[in-house]
């Protein structure tokens, strides 16, 4: 393994630039393979999330989401009696707070947020290693941490002053996380880490249990092709073969470049069953 260079500038968080987020297929024909399966992801895995609430496998003990009053009643009308409910209405939107028996907090203080990043972490089922790491990189000034957690993932390389991940756990490939298109909602430690893998494994399951495998296949296929990520003065670049974006991310002073340059996991290739 060769090491890498952990010395950064601190990104310029005075930086105030209008918020960045698009993205185009390269042809017609990938648009029309994509889009639509795509599309349907985001919807998907909020329900996943609502259903890892009352499921035994799943880390995840709260939910707190704010949604167009029509839809939390609709929520509401769902989740399984197990379930302790809080909410709070505004003009269009009412916030749901979501809590299990098992949960640290109830869900009147749910509704309230919750100010402790370790009863945070509890909550959301998000991995201690995954949930130290990323508190260390926003310290350090990094929201959007790709390079950061490509430097900290054990066979990545620096070649030619680029980031090469080799061997990631695909469904941790986050850089299309920007559209919501990923399958963990936390930023985790390293690219081949195991516990955080294990919750994409779970929501993996939880999308397929919900009625969405075509969907979690979709994204499987997606984010387990060859990935290039570039982030510079506060915009990110994102392409692999089908697709191109830009996104805002940390204002890098130099550019960084995360290059996922194959997945060599068992399960890459095959589907996003037990992924
Ligand atoms: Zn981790």
């Amino acid at each position: 393994m060769t090491s890498i260079d952990p010395t950064r500038h601190t990104p310029d968080a005075s930086l105030d630039l209008p918020a960045v987020e698009k993205h185009n297929w390269k042809s017609q024909e990938h648009r029309d393979a994509w889009d639509g399966r795509l599309g349907r992801f985001s919807s998907a895995f909020d329900r996943a999330m609502e259903a890892a609430l009352v499921d035994d496998e799943h880390p995840r003990t709260g939910l707190r989401r704010t949604l167009p009053t029509d839809d939390a009643i609709d929520l509401v009308a769902r989740v399984s009696d197990a379930v302790d409910i809080a909410r709070k209405s505004g003009d269009r939107t009412t916030t749901v707070g979501l809590t299990t028996p098992a949960c640290d907090v109830d869900a009147d203080a749910l509704l309230d947020g919750v100010e402790s990043q370790e009863i945070e972490r509890s909550i959301r089922g998000i991995p201690e290693c995954c949930a130290d790491a990323h508190r260390d990189a926003r310290e350090a000034g990094f929201d959007d941490p790709i390079a950061e957690i490509a430097r900290n993932t054990p066979r990545s390389t620096e070649r030619g002053g680029e980031l090469v991940v080799e061997d990631p756990h695909p469904v941790l490939n986050r850089a299309w996380a920007y559209l919501g298109w990923r399958f963990v909602d936390f930023h985790p430690c390293s690219f081949e880490c195991d516990a955080a893998r294990e919750v994409a494994i779970q929501n993996g399951r939880l999308l397929r249990e919900t009625g969405h495998g075509e969907t979690a296949d979709a994204m499987f296929e997606f984010l387990a092709s060859p990935t290039y990520w570039s982030g510079y003065h506060g915009l990110a670049h994102v392409k692999n073969g089908w697709c191109i974006g830009e996104y805002t991310t940390d204002d890098y002073w130099s550019e960084e470049v995360v290059r996922f340059n194959g997945y060599h996991d068992s399960l890459a290739g095959s589907s996003s069953e037990g992924c």
